[in-house]
């Protein structure tokens, strides 16, 4: 089928919720992906901090193939062994609590303010300006955008969107609050890095007035920033972090992970979902988790971010670069080609614009030197105009 009909058919039966570029992929190795011509891609956008070991890793290929022949699904009243090795796994990892698992990165956001607000009967969600939480309506209403909330109104009741400052947060958080939502990096809006004094000043509020600390850490987590989990980079500790994106090492799973002190909120009946944490998806997990807690992978992020944001800042018409390891953003001034991603595209380089003059990067975490200079120089070409 060529792309055009393809686009046609598109345009007749699937709801228009995305705007896509004019590509089809066929397939994906690594680094690279292909069309159906047979055009080589760069795929410096990883599915958005999807695919953050490359396209089709072995490793998570492997256990797919394993699992998907032997067990697919059972349901969650029963046990299966890849989802528990899982739990242990990740808890040991971080927060020495429980998991609980779903489908996506706004499930997890949905699970964390049930379980606060179990914890906290009635209480006030607390977000910050800037945030992106996810599109179902506990998740779209801890994401303070006029243009993504307006057209569902009325919201769920209860949330609070502050300035991301100490003043802002110490003068929301009081005891009515059950939780205090943050993404340490804020991804979707363009790589905004929280600081260190504001987490542990959120901390200090969440400690004072009872409400939980919980990490959104869909897009941050999973060794993007060079640490398994981005909070590792601060001396916070939150109550719970939430995981999904590169979770799955390419496959849709999310997961709460709470500390011990909110891992037994949720009893049976409280909260659930068919398809979470099933066989398949848990064993791609494990798989994925295990290949990037390597120590050698995550120095590499820090050491790989490092030369890229060094890089970036020599480009034209780039004013800053900002971000963490392999999470990254770039500052155009003004007189930057307003066709850039018309460019990009056609320089073949996967990234994406979180606004008219920011561009983002979330490269894969075990791109080569190549790769990494390669991603430079057509980047330079596009904005060389
Ligand atoms: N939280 C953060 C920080 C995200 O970046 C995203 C997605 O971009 C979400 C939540 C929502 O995840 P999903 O699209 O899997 O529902």
């Amino acid at each position: 089928m060529t792309l055009t009909t393809l686009q046609e058919i598109d345009r007749d039966s699937v709801i228009a919720s995305y705007a896509r570029f004019p590509v089809e992929f066929v397939r994906g190795e690594g680094s690279r992906l292909w069309d159906e011509e047979g055009n080589e891609y760069l795929d410096f956008l990883c599915g958005i901090s999807v695919t953050s070991l490359g396209h089709c890793h072995p490793r998570v290929v492997a256990a797919v193939r394993e699992q998907v022949g032997q067990l697919m699904h059972t349901s969650n009243l029963f046990y299966t062994e890849p989802a528990v090795r899982l739990a242990e796994r990740l808890s040991k990892s971080s927060l020495g609590g429980k998991v609980y698992f779903c489908n996506s990165g706004a499930e997890a956001n949905e699970a964390a303010i049930k379980l606060a607000r179990k914890a906290k009967p009635g209480g006030d969600v607390v977000v910050v300006h800037g945030a992106f939480h996810g599109r179902t309506y506990g998740a779209l209403s801890a994401t303070p955008q006029e243009s993504k909330q307006a057209p569902f109104a009325p919201l769920v009741p209860g949330f609070k969107a502050v300035a991301p400052t100490t003043e802002a947060l110490s003068a929301a958080i009081d005891e009515r609050t059950a939780l205090v939502l943050l993404e340490p990096i804020q991804g979707e809006t363009g790589v905004h890095v929280l600081s260190e004094g504001l987490l542990r000043h959120a901390r200090r509020a969440c400690d004072a007035s009872g409400a939980a600390l919980v990490f959104d850490e869909i897009q941050c987590g999973m060794g993007r920033t060079g640490t398994l989990w981005a909070y590792e980079q601060t001396d916070v500790v939150p109550d719970a972090i939430t995981s999904a994106k590169a979770l799955g090492g390419g496959l849709p799973i999310g997961a709460l992970i709470t500390g011990p002190r909110l891992a037994d909120v949720f009893v049976p009946g409280d909260h659930g979902s068919t398809f979470a944490g099933g066989p398949v998806v848990a064993a791609a997990a494990l798989a994925a988790l295990e290949v990037t807690s390597d120590a050698a992978l995550l120095a590499r992020v820090r050491q790989a971010g490092a030369f890229l944001q060094a890089r970036l800042g020599e480009l034209p018409h780039v004013i800053s670069v900002r971000g963490v390891g392999l999470m990254l953003a770039c500052e155009l001034d003004s007189s930057a080609p307003e066709t850039m991603s018309r460019a990009l595209l056609e320089e073949r380089l996967i990234v994406n614009a979180t606004g008219p003059t920011t561009i983002r990067l979330l490269p894969p975490l075990n791109a080569s030197d190549e790769e990494l200079k390669d991603s430079l120089a057509r980047l330079a070409r596009a904005l060389a105009g």
